[in-house]
């Protein structure tokens, strides 16, 4: 049976093991150079456009977007180092992490004491292998392990880079699902980072399946997935849709969100947006322990969406935190970093959430002087059925005695103390009896 709403798939889970489907795409995304520009960025939305239509975006090298300008376009045939007897001692076809992102060609001889310029490393961590980029200054350089660096003889090296920067364009992905409204909710991960997998990866595969489920569904809201580089791929999507970004009512960034640490949401910079209260609601809600932060200014692509300019109602969704691991940024981010599990209960919690959008409405009590006899419309079970604790009881009076019209279902479910879940459905037999009617959104009442 095909889920046609997010209330069955919450209930049913029957959507097949959404974990081993984000691992499998993770997996087949990992080996790919990406960069903020560049082969590797498209190579990757056509893998996705094999899950979900999506549409891949241009936008030319020189265009001015707001304070920036889209640079040249990077890409990379191979670069490698060699020692004096041939022998490929550092070679990125073992790891695209080997070459300083957005390195500029080279090919050169040089002793060690010259290459030392241009060879980063992880002193404290010898066996990994570091991510480095140089978007916005030409230059270049390889990444490598410090173990390996202390192990290099003074010889002469031959260093190849073979890469180019030319006048092409940044690509990005956009996928709009279409819902009763057309307020949007923004889900955005980034996409320009190569062989890492919390960040960035884990990102691009809960979207991607997210995206992949919403399109089946019946919608209130519209869902808009955009996959780009970061910084500028979030400030050339904003550029291009300056006039229109106010549809986006609730949004999230999603990034870092498939290692064993748990939930961690940071907050919109309005810092009481609705999309602020759910995914906090449906956190709680879920049982296991978790983390709510304050916004800050640094971070994921929030930065862009919540500048002053915009303030668009965005917060992040992670796990550990990126300042928070220290396999961030380095060859450990990689496939054993990441987890199934860990993958699809950020992806729940993700619906949830969504479904703490989707019906968080406002009613009207019907009946409000005193209470409305519960008994004689037989829904007010007697105490000896109770099965769960009086819970649905509970849930009856709550959501009868907020409903003045001023009360959404989660400011009850806050109030409360009660799942968002019981609180919905409360409100549902009490449509049925007719003791409650829905007030109109303002998005209903404009339609
Ligand atoms: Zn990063």
């Amino acid at each position: 049976m095909n889920p046609t709403n997010l209330e069955s798939v919450i209930r049913d889970r029957n959507i097949g093991d959404v974990g081993k489907e984000m691992y499998e795409l993770i997996s087949t995304l990992y080996p790919i150079c990406r960069s903020i520009t560049g082969k590797g960025v498209r190579d990757s939305l056509h893998i996705i456009q094999s899950h979900v239509p999506l549409e891949i975006r241009e936008v030319r090298t020189g265009t001015q977007v707001f304070d920036w300008t889209v640079p040249q376009e990077w890409n990379i045939n191979d670069a490698y180092i060699k020692d004096s007897s041939g022998e490929k001692i550092v070679d990125f076809k073992q790891s695209t992490l080997h070459v300083v992102g957005y390195s500029a060609p080279v090919k050169a001889k040089m002793r060690l004491g010259e290459l030392r310029k241009y060879l980063h490393t992880l002193p404290e961590h010898p066996d990994w292998i570091p991510y480095r980029t140089s978007y916005y200054t030409e230059s270049w350089g390889f990444c490598i392990r410090e173990r390996q660096l202390r192990a290099m003889k003074d010889d002469l090296y031959e260093v190849c880079i073979d890469t180019s920067l030319t006048n092409g364009s940044l690509s990005f992905g956009e996928l709009l699902i279409p819902g009763k409204e057309a307020n949007e909710v923004l889900i955005s991960a980034h996409i320009c980072h190569p062989s890492l997998c919390n960040d960035n990866l884990s990102g691009v595969a809960i979207a991607t399946l997210l995206a992949k489920l919403l399109t089946r569904l019946s919608l209130r809201y519209s869902y808009r997935f955009i996959f780009i580089p970061a910084t500028i791929g979030a400030i050339a999507w904003l550029a291009a849709n300056e006039r229109t970004a106010s549809k986006v009512k609730h949004g999230l960034v999603l990034a870092c969100a498939g290692d064993s640490g748990q939930s961690t949401y940071k907050k919109s910079r309005r810092n009481d947006a609705e999309i602020d209260r759910a995914v906090s609601h449906a956190l709680k809600d879920s049982g296991a322990p978790y983390r709510v932060i304050d916004f800050s200014p640094f971070g994921y692509d929030e930065r862009q969406f919540c500048s002053p300019g915009f303030n668009l109602p965005v917060g992040c969704l992670m796990r550990t935190p990126h300042a928070e691991f220290s396999e961030y940024h380095t060859s450990a981010d990689n496939l054993d970093f990441v987890h199934p599990e860990s993958l699809a209960d950020t992806f729940w919690k993700i619906v949830s959430a969504f479904f703490i959008l989707e019906h968080n409405k406002r009613y009207l009590n019907r009946k409000p002087q005193g209470e409305p006899q519960l008994g004689r419309r037989g829904i007010y079970r007697a105490v000896a059925d109770q099965t769960d604790g009086g819970g649905r009881e509970r849930a009856l009076l709550w959501v009868l005695n907020q409903s003045d019209g001023s009360k959404s279902l989660l400011d009850i479910a806050d109030q409360s103390g009660m799942e968002f879940g019981a609180i919905k459905r409360a409100a549902d037999v009490l449509l049925d009896c007719e003791l409650l009617k829905e007030v109109p959104t303002s998005a209903e009442r404009s339609a």
